[in-house]
């Protein structure tokens, strides 16, 4: 579905990707880790066409996608849940979803059929469907940024750092509803500095350091791995 080669960018001066090479098959649950400062945003920003990459390819379902515009890359089927959320604080938890709904051309019977879909998903923000944004917690932010990205019907969603700054119980949770998104037949890239939980139910991961791929395995070699455990899954971890 999506196939990355030798894809580079940055800002500026600043070369942060370096020759990245990945791909993710449909159906699929693939994750990035890596530590603070990686590049882990910065590759899905340049994949969603937020940053322009300055060499490689980007290809999603058979069509080159690394000139177009971000709007035009969510028009086909490729949508962003973004690190910190990016809920509009003053628009409504229905607002917010239908904001997501941009791309759907004004159909209302798709959009009410998606709309319906995400309060069945998340029956939270149903019940919260006209409280503001941001006056929602942590978590039911996350929620409505993961509804607002599944507006776009897209075939494939990139989400980063979902974990950031919840709590525990909250994360567990956060993280059966992208397996349950996975069983619905969603393809999935994760980014995440919590390498556990995203290990835990991604098939495949690639490790990213210095804003290269140094390991790409399943997530049961990876989980095996002397090194991922030493550095991304605390000394304590038992396999
Ligand atoms: P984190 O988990 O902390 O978000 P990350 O792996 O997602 O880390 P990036 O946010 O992609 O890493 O950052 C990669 C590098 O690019 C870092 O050195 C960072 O300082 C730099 N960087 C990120 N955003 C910008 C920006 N807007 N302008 C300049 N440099 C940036």
């Amino acid at each position: 579905m999506l196939n990355v080669s030798n894809l580079e960018s940055g800002y500026g001066k600043l070369q942060v990707l370096k020759k990245i090479s990945m791909h993710i098959k449909p159906g699929e649950i693939v994750t990035i880790i890596g530590a603070n400062g990686a590049g882990k945003t910065t590759l899905l920003n340049t994949i969603s066409g937020l940053i322009k990459s300055t060499s490689g390819e980007i290809v999603f379902n058979d069509q080159n996608i690394g000139n177009l515009p971000a709007e035009k890359i969510v028009k086909l089927g490729c949508s962003l849940v973004p690190e910190g959320r990016q809920i509009f604080d003053t628009l409504t938890v229905k607002e917010n979803l239908m904001i997501g709904a941009y791309s759907l051309n004004r159909n209302k019977k798709i959009i009410n059929d998606e709309l319906n879909k995400i309060f069945e998903l998340f029956p939270i923000l149903h019940e919260r469907e006209n409280q503001l944004g941001g006056t929602l917690s942590g978590g039911e932010q996350q929620m409505l940024a993961i509804g607002r990205a599944l507006m776009a019907k897209p075939k494939l969603i990139m989400l980063d750092e979902p974990s950031m700054g919840l709590a525990p119980l909250i994360i567990k949770n956060i993280f059966d509803i992208i397996k349950e998104l996975k069983n619905q037949g969603n393809t999935i890239l994760l980014v995440e500095q919590n390498a556990k939980a995203a290990l835990g139910i991604a098939d495949r991961g690639y490790v990213l350091e210095t804003g290269q791929i140094v390991l790409e395995d399943t997530s049961k070699e990876l989980l095996n791995n002397d090194d991922v455990q030493k550095a991304y899954l605390g000394k304590d971890y038992k396999k």
